[in-house]
């Protein structure tokens, strides 16, 4: 009887990872087109400068919206697009229409800062540089109000040709960001050497930080270490009040998360930038005062 069962249950499985893969090339087959249809936009979620008290910062995500299946996550789409290459042509386009869409909050007289995602292929990409100071040139936003983020994993993979990317970009006065940090494996000690300016501690920390004592003093650390090293430091992932208050107790200088807002539409983010936000920093329990 038993194996019987085993014998359906793995039937099953089969069937079901043939509709997978199916369901898998058509979406590739999709990707293909969507560029030229134009079912890609970018929404901003904005970044709360704690000493200014207001946003000075966004950071632009991609959303796929498909004919048929509707809105697509990129967690869904970036990683089938670095497989076949496609994340070249759509990684432009996110910086091109990100550093567009941005001029124009300039233009308004809101000169916020614009951080965009890069894929590590992209930064891989020989020709890289200067594909960045092309699209800076032809929308005429500011170098040095774009910040790019990448993961440590990007580091990792292909640090020696990576260092020269780094370098050339922080010669044109655009910042760099290293995204999730703390997933990784890169030590501060080789982070210090490398040409980046702001460290993004990831959700994942802020996510349990109530409730874990650990993550209390991992993301404690993490802070005090950044900024003796001269980085600045984000924390991405903020629901709650109380984690606000407490990354400002700690010293964390950008808050970004769902409890300030959901990643919004550059019209709905124009409405919210003369936003004042007043964060009165809480001591946790058991945390002694900073010495
Ligand atoms: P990420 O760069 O770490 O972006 C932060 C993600 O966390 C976003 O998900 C954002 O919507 C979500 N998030 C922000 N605040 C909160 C919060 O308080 N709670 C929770 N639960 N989530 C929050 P999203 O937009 O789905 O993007 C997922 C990932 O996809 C990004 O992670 C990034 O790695 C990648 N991605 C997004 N846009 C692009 C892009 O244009 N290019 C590339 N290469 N990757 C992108
Ligand atoms: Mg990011
Ligand atoms: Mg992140
Ligand atoms: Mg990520």
């Amino acid at each position: 009887h038993a194996k019987n069962e085993g014998r359906d249950n793995c039937q099953f499985y089969n069937v079901d990872l043939t509709f997978q893969a199916e369901k898998r090339m058509h979406l590739e087959n999709d990707l293909r087109n969507a560029l030229q249809q134009n079912e890609f936009y970018l929404v901003y979620q904005p970044q709360l400068d704690v000493a200014e008290e207001n946003f000075q910062s966004v950071e632009a995500l991609i959303r796929w919206q498909h004919p048929k299946q509707g809105l697509i996550s990129p967690l869904d789409f970036i990683p089938l697009a670095e497989e076949n290459g496609l994340i070249i042509p759509i990684g432009d386009w996110v910086l091109r229409t990100a550093c567009t869409e941005a001029a124009q909050w300039h233009q308004r007289g809101r000169p916020l800062q614009v951080a965009v995602n890069l894929s590590p292929l992209q930064i891989k990409n020989p020709d890289f540089v200067k594909n960045v100071l092309d699209i800076l040139a032809e929308t005429g936003f500011p170098p040095g109000k774009l910040v790019l983020e990448i993961t440590e994993g990007a580091l990792m993979e292909h640090s020696e040709n990576i260092l020269a990317t780094l370098l050339a970009l922080r010669e044109h006065h655009i910042q760099i960001a290293l995204d999730d940090f703390g997933t990784g494996y890169s030590s501060m000690n080789y982070l210090k050497r490398l040409p980046i300016n702001n460290i993004k501690v990831d959700q994942s920390f802020v996510r349990g930080l109530l409730d874990k004592k650990e993550n209390l003093a991992i993301v404690r650390a993490i802070i005090s270490l950044s900024k003796n090293l001269g980085f600045s430091i984000t924390a991405e992932g903020i629901e709650s009040l109380n984690q606000a208050q407490v990354l400002k107790y700690f010293g964390c200088e950008t808050l970004q998360g769902y409890y300030f807002s959901k990643p919004i539409t550059m019209q709905e983010m124009l409405a919210l930038t003369d936003k004042q936000w007043r964060i009165e920093p809480l001591r946790p329990n058991g945390v002694n005062h900073e010495s």
